[in-house]
Formats: C-alpha cells, sequence, structure tokens
C-alpha cells in the first residue's frame, strides 16, 4: 500500500531523491500540495535513505527509530525516534529524544580540608559521562 500525503491524502510519489505528493507538479503550479521529503535529509548523521516503509509510518506520525552518528563527539553512535516536521517548503524528520529517567546529579561532597585523607580513592574518576 502507497503511504498517503499527510497534507491532502494524495498518494506519494517516490523518485530517487525524495517522496513527494502527487498532487504536486514541477515546476509547482498554484494550489499545489506542498508535500516533499528529500530521502537524504538526515545523510549527515549517517541515515542511510529514507525508505518508503519509514516514510509510511512518518506520515501517520508515528516516529521511527533511528539510529544516527553524532556530527560532533567524533561520531558518537546514539539512538532516538524521528518524526516528520514541516521545514520551509519541505518536510524534514525531527530528532526526538525518548524521555530519560531522571538521572540523579551526585556531587560528591567536597573534603573538609583536614579529612582530605579521608577522601575516596577513586574521588578523581569520578564517572561524569553522559
Ligand atoms: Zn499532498
Amino acid at each position: 500500500m502507497n503511504p498517503l500525503c499527510p497534507i491532502c491524502s494524495a498518494p506519494i510519489n517516490e523518485t530517487d531523491r525524495v517522496f513527494e505528493c502527487s498532487n504536486r507538479h514541477f515546476p509547482t503550479q498554484p494550489g499545489d500540495c506542498k508535500f516533499l521529503i528529500f530521502k537524504d535529509n538526515l545523510k549527515a548523521l549517517g541515515k542511510p535513505k529514507l525508505t518508503p516503509k519509514e516514510l509510511a509510518k512518518l506520515v501517520i506520525s508515528e516516529p521511527i527509530p533511528l539510529k544516527l552518528k553524532s556530527i560532533k563527539n567524533g561520531g558518537k553512535a546514539f539512538e532516538c525516534l524521528g518524526e516528520l516536521e514541516p521545514r520551509g517548503n519541505a518536510f524534514g524528520i525531527k530528532l526526538v529524544f525518548a524521555q530519560r529517567e531522571p538521572k540523579p546529579v551526585v556531587v560528591p561532597d567536597m573534603p573538609e580540608k583536614n579529612t582530605a585523607d579521608e577522601a575516596p580513592e577513586d574521588f578523581e574518576t569520578f564517572d561524569m559521562e553522559d
């Protein structure tokens, strides 16, 4: 089953580069539907091209799981969800991070000056990683 346009419910066409509403022309005409999404819009984050299966979920407002690589942090891999998001003349994928359990912030007590020797050995190596 072909996914339907989230704006006007017309069938969505697939090309090499994009998914776009069939109610769109080139060049665009007045009254054309605006639905268009580039398949490689998360390329910078290491995401392979958007698949028809993924699109089918996005157009019904269902988030898709994504495995991406951070642009910063030396390309560190991370996972999140993607949702359809209007961006100017096209659509993109908004990254949505699942609500994490609030992590208790552990602040080690600063040792009193005269009890510094009693500070735990691993005080310096306290794990600050996220
Ligand atoms: Zn449309």
